[in-house]
């Protein structure tokens, strides 16, 4: 039965209280039963997930065809073998053309609600070269995405508000690309969605936050530090309990900058578009979501040791539309330098830091022509101490552009001797350097500090939630 405008828009369609019901099942599951049982029963938890995704979910994709008996024998894929099979990686088995052709309806219509059966809607990761990627989800993906963030993060304080009946709903506000129309449709009584395009002037988002008045306030890192800034200026008004740093990096800066405007840290939640892949703790650790995927390791430079880096290979037993199944990111990950098991009763396992999309790694060469990798984290730790406020860098293996804002010889000079120092600590022959003035960022786009120089600065859509 439809729902009717007017009097009573509390009343449900059995559907929306299907999707509440996974979602608050969820939310139960992150919060409390995940940490029963510890590492043995995550091994448990993890078997049964794959057990399923071989036996049930991957014989319906038609790129397993005949189905599989164990994980090892699938092959390891990414986005180029995704999109040239993209029919065969999904249980629908719905054609790249017609996501393609959805996804920009949605995009310029800002709409998402979703015209591909069974309510699938579709999200596009650009990254920072070659094609987007394109995935798709449908609505219990999404629940299930939203019961476990809030049930992993959600504050003592505002998990009371949630369940006493006499309290204000809790209210909470996403600030994301794409809309979340399907939150509003499973508010309820006790917890209220209000959705922030973040396509639109920064006054537009600034009035949309501060209206909705957030006890919990979901955004791109990039946002959050603009919004901050604007509540340090005296311009928000809000003073949300809970910020979640979504679809980018968080830098410890822009962190402090957060926390100096709301007093609360900002918690981190690691995802792409092909998944939720790691979380913080309230220890401030981050813990791969292992209570949904299996990683596997790609170490970099044979580099398996404590504080090795990885290119992680991810399969995602959570995954019910479009498989996830040994899906090779372009992330870097770096194990941490002391145990991988954190105190916190979350027994996944612990990294110590996503150092951004394998393309922000720059590589360059020693001097007898050796490849020499220079991550991410160190240049930004570089560029920080040249005190440039915003910066981009572009690089090729031959040529480096840095772009930095303000351009002043003082800066650019800077900009050159921390570099300089950082290839020579690093063993790297500094490459032909250029600095250049920054192009002002469109608001909306992904903060890509550092990408190579054969693709412009792309956008990510962050709509698989
Ligand atoms: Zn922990």
């Amino acid at each position: 039965m439809p729902e009717q405008d007017g009097a009573d828009t509390r009343c449900r369609t059995p559907r929306d209280a299907t999707l509440q019901a996974i979602a608050a099942a969820r939310f139960v599951r992150a919060r409390w039963v995940d940490r029963i049982g510890g590492a043995a029963s995550l091994e448990r938890r993890q078997r049964r997930g794959l057990e399923r995704l071989l036996r049930e979910r991957m014989p319906r994709a038609a790129h397993y065809r005949g189905g599989l008996d164990r994980l090892g024998d699938a092959p390891v894929v990414d986005k180029a073998t995704v999109l040239a099979d993209f029919s065969g990686f999904n249980v629908r088995g719905i054609p790249l053309d017609t996501a393609l052709a959805e996804a920009r309806a949605a995009e310029a219509s800002r709409d998402f609600r979703g015209e591909l059966p069974g309510g699938v809607t579709v999200g596009l990761s650009s990254g920072t070269s070659g094609r987007p990627g394109v995935f798709l989800v449908d609505p219990a993906e999404r629940m299930r995405w939203a019961g476990t963030v809030l049930g992993r993060l959600l504050d003592r304080r505002s998990l009371v508000q949630l369940v006493q009946p006499w309290l204000p709903p809790l209210r909470i506000a996403f600030a994301l690309r794409a809309n979340s129309n399907l939150y509003e449709s499973v508010a309820s009584r006790r917890l209220s969605f209000a959705f922030v395009d973040l396509v639109a002037p920064f006054e537009q988002i600034r009035q949309g936050v501060a209206g909705a008045r957030p006890d919990v306030l979901v955004a791109p890192s990039s946002l959050l530090v603009e919004l901050a800034r604007a509540g340090l200026r005296g311009e928000l008004g809000i003073e949300p309990r809970l910020v979640v740093a979504v679809a980018e990096v968080l830098d410890d800066a822009d962190s402090e900058l957060v926390e100096s405007a709301w007093g609360v840290r900002p918690r981190r939640v690691y995802q792409a578009t092909e998944g939720l892949l790691a979380l913080d703790c309230d220890r401030g650790r981050l813990h791969l979501n292992e209570q949904s995927i299996v990683v596997e390791s790609e170490w970099i430079d044979g580099s398996e040791v404590v504080g090795g880096r990885f290119v992680p290979i991810v399969t995602d037993f959570d995954r019910s539309t479009q498989l996830i199944v040994r899906y090779r990111l372009d992330d870097v990950l770096r194990m941490p330098a002391r145990g991988q098991r954190c105190g916190c009763g979350n027994p996944a396992r612990v990294i110590d830091a996503v150092e951004g999309r394998a393309d922000e790694v720059i590589e360059a060469f020693a001097p007898d022509g050796r490849v020499v990798r220079v991550f991410p984290d160190a240049v930004r730790r570089a560029m920080t101490t040249a005190s440039t406020a915003e910066w981009g860098i572009r690089w090729a293996p031959d040529a480096i552009e840095v772009a930095i804002d303000p351009l002043d010889p003082e800066h650019a000079r800077a900009v050159r001797g921390v570099l300089a120092r950082l290839f020579e600590t690093v063993g790297a022959v500094l490459p032909e350097l250029d600095v250049v003035a920054l192009a002002p960022r469109q608001l909306g786009a992904k903060q890509v500090r550092i990408a190579r120089a054969h693709a412009a600065t792309q956008e990510e859509t962050a709509d698989v939630v």
